[in-house]
């Protein structure tokens, strides 16, 4: 089949290509153990189903504006009032299909074909795709001094002339870490004054844990919103759980928004006005859900952190933030690909490798699930890696015996 040059260079999902796998060996009965997707096992919020129930209810499923509802996006105002204390227009946001097509349409809408993008290794994997999808040219940074916190100065080395936008994500999937405060304020004023976009990818920004707080960009900046350079993008996806519903937004200057629209009606027009209900709802809702969502998730990270500690050879940095954790398996002299294929074959615990997030040597680890499962799933890693750890374990019914350390 002829397949276009830049269709060739995009790259299969691999936490979505795991999860398909996974569910695949799970129609067949196997009890597998999934550290692979950042997904909480909540139900959506009330505020949400009623919103959408009822519209479902009244028939009423049309087409909406291109960039989202007048009565989400004022709840989205409010939202943005409320946790980056700053008050913006209607037509500073553009409502999107899930925080990845937000992504997208931003990329779209700033990078020049050849033009590079920085991203912050360990970086989310759908990065390098996205900015390769707009004939732009991602370039890695990766931290030198063995910790997943970027500085300046690295980013300074490899910004030229093409550099159109750098990529922010914190906290930080994979590792968990919430950037600094001192390094937020030093990136957004040299973006500022160099004319690079910050696209801050703020999706996890209310799961943070231990009483820290993802300090917004806006805080930095002395630009107003229509002459800054910060673009930001968030969405229902991880806050609320909301993953199915598929909406995000991105707040930014209203002349970038205004082009954006453009790219999303030609290519998807408005998302899902049913989601788009939901969306509101769950803003306007009661916040003590999204609360609730953090507290579990804070002490599944807990329960993964103890049960990691027993693990030789394995070091854990504690995550901030998010749904995940992001150990170094130093002592197991294998790519990690292999050391993930390794573990769902031999464990049945799904993993992602740390190679697909820039950084070689880990594996991510998310903690979305139950307790019971990050129990039972490092037990599996103990037992397949370990040789201090018993011989025997049972999968299910299933008693298997390690024969390879
Ligand atoms: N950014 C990051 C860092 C993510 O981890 C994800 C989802 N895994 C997204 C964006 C996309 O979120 P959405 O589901 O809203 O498309």
């Amino acid at each position: 089949m002829a397949v276009s040059h830049l269709a060739k260079t995009i790259n299969e999902s691999p936490t979505l290509r795991l999860s398909e796998q996974a569910r695949i060996l799970r129609a067949k009965g196997e009890p597998v153990i999934h550290f692979g997707i950042g997904e909480p096992k909540n139900k959506t919020p009330i505020s949400a189903r009623l919103r959408a129930t009822a519209r479902l209810n009244a028939g009423d499923i049309k087409y909406t504006p291109t960039d989202g509802m007048p009565s989400l996006k004022k709840a989205i105002i409010h939202y943005t009032e409320n946790n980056y204390n700053r008050l913006v227009a209607l037509e500073n946001i553009i409502v999107s299909t899930g925080a990845k097509q937000a992504i997208y349409n931003i990329l779209f809408t700033v990078v020049n074909p050849q033009e590079e993008v920085i991203i912050l290794a360990p970086h989310w994997v759908s990065y390098p795709e996205m900015i390769k999808m707009v004939s732009g040219v991602p370039v890695v940074v990766a931290p030198e001094d063995g910790t997943f916190h970027p500085n300046l100065r690295d980013i300074e080395q490899v910004v030229s002339s093409a550099t159109r936008a750098i990529i922010l994500n914190s906290p930080n999937n994979p590792s968990g870490v919430l950037y600094s405060e001192d390094f937020i304020a030093e990136i957004v004023e040299y973006c500022e004054r160099k004319g690079i976009y910050l696209i801050c990818d703020d999706i996890y920004q209310k799961l943070t844990f231990d009483g820290k707080i993802s300090v917004p960009a806006y805080k930095y900046t002395t630009e107003d919103i229509e002459s800054s350079h910060l673009i930001i993008v968030n969405g229902v996806s991880k806050m609320y759980g909301m993953t199915g519903f598929r909406i995000g937004w991105v707040v930014g200057p209203r002349e970038l928004v205004k082009v954006m629209t453009n790219i999303q009606a030609q290519m998807t027009s408005n998302p899902p006005v049913i989601s788009q209900v939901a969306a509101e709802g769950a803003l306007m809702g009661d916040q003590n859900v999204v609360e609730n969502l953090r507290l579990t998730i804070q002490n599944n990270r807990d329960v993964m952190l103890k049960e990691l500690c027993g693990l030789n050879g394995v070091q854990v940095t504690k995550p901030d933030g998010t749904f995940y954790c992001f150990p170094y398996f130093r002592s197991f002299r294998m790519a990690s690909t292999e050391l993930a294929k390794f573990l769902l074959e031999k464990a049945l615990v799904v993993t992602v490798p740390g190679s697909e997030f820039g950084m070689e040597g880990y594996l991510r680890l998310s903690y979305a699930g139950s307790v019971k499962d990050i129990k039972d799933g490092i037990k599996r890693l103990k037992w397949a890696l370990d040789p201090e750890s018993a011989d025997e374990i049972y999968i299910g019914n299933r008693k298997l015996t390690r024969d390879w350390i």
